[in-house]
């Protein structure tokens, strides 16, 4: 290569030709004095052009470019770890176990094919590749762990939040969160003046139910009360198991005869239900009281106003709705 490059110096006249061919002997020494290997590949891995780094272990002849690079793996019983195509800019590992060698390459994709530089791999830049192989695993094993475990905390955290809000059997909300939104909306009602009521409804005569179709027949009932009652309020009342076979229902902005007037609705839909359950069909009637919140009573006043509206209407026969006419 020196003595092609003195042989054109010797020259006295050097045209345009020269200078191109000056350029490619230049490369041709820079790519061949370094360590690292460079070879162009076109889209089928034919070798278009190598450096002598990469000539040297692949064993081509200098005048003899034309090697595929992926049958060269396939006859080295070769292996390429990790694709070729998704790993541009990336390292890609190369080992040919027959020739017992590993090469690191980097490839790029170019219009023609693809540009590789690397280098051959000595035994501990192997621990290092596969250290680093190991450590992307873990990485990539811990990650998922941690995002299996934050949705299944997620999830939890979910079902524990209803838990402690709801009743499990009717789907409605429970005492807890019953009374922690009464609070809620006698504080709104007071402040704004506006209308609250509140209805305490209980089943007749369930003990029945549960004596005469047991005590699974009797849930099921339970839960279908569940549903009527979601289905019969709005989105801004709050529909409760108040405990047992009673249930409650805060109903905000809404005066008394209003309320009363949802009660009855509630208290006939109830009573038109046939629950088919085991081959039987199941009728139900409820009793209901309705207080319409007073601002210069306690919240327990006002349950107990309903409770006592609603003894009222036990004591005179059932399946009917009682205000509390103390109301303003
Ligand atoms: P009344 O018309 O006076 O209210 O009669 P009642 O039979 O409904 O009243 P009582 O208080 O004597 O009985 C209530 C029954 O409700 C007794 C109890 O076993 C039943 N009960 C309470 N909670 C549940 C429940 O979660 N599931 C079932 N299946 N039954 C329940
Ligand atoms: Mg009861
Ligand atoms: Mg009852």
């Amino acid at each position: 290569m020196k003595d092609e490059l003195l042989n054109l110096a010797q020259r006295t006249t050097i045209n345009r030709n020269d200078l191109d061919q000056i350029s490619e002997i230049c490369k041709d020494y820079v790519l061949d004095s370094g360590q690292v290997m460079f070879v162009q590949i076109d889209k089928q891995g034919n070798v278009v052009s190598c450096n002598q780094a990469f000539r040297r272990p692949f064993n081509i002849p200098v005048n003899h470019p034309r090697l595929n690079i992926f049958d060269y793996l396939i006859s080295q019983k070769g292996d390429l770890i990790g694709g070729f195509d998704h790993h541009f800019g990336q390292p890609t590992l190369f080992s040919t176990p027959l020739s017992k060698q590993k090469f690191m390459f980097y490839v790029y994709e170019v219009r023609s094919g693809f540009l590789l530089f690397g280098q051959l791999l000595d035994a501990s830049d192997e621990v290092q590749y596969s250290q680093l192989a190991d450590i992307t695993t873990s990485m990539g094993n811990l990650v998922q762990e941690v995002k299996r475990v934050n949705n299944e905390l997620k999830l939890s955290n979910e079902r524990n939040l209803e838990l402690a809000l709801k009743d499990e059997l009717t789907g409605l909300a429970n005492r807890r969160f019953l009374f922690q939104r009464l609070n809620e909306e006698v504080s709104e009602a007071v402040r704004y003046d506006h209308p609250l009521s509140l209805v305490i409804i209980d089943l007749d005569f369930f003990k029945t139910i549960n004596d005469q179709h047991g005590h699974q027949v009797g849930d099921q009932v339970l839960h279908e009360i569940g549903l009527i009652l979601n289905d019969l309020t709005r989105a801004s009342d709050i529909a409760a198991r108040h405990g047992g076979e009673e249930f409650a229902i805060v109903l905000p902005e809404t005066g008394l005869q209003q309320a009363y007037l949802f009660s009855e609705r509630t208290r006939q839909a109830i009573k038109q239900l046939s629950l088919s359950m085991k081959y039987q069909n199941i009728r139900i009637t409820i009793s209901a009281g309705v207080a319409q919140f007073d601002p210069a009573e306690s919240i327990d006043q006002l349950v107990s106003r309903a409770d006592h509206a609603l003894y009222v209407a036990k004591e005179n026969g059932r399946d009917q709705v009682c205000r509390s006419e103390v109301d303003t």
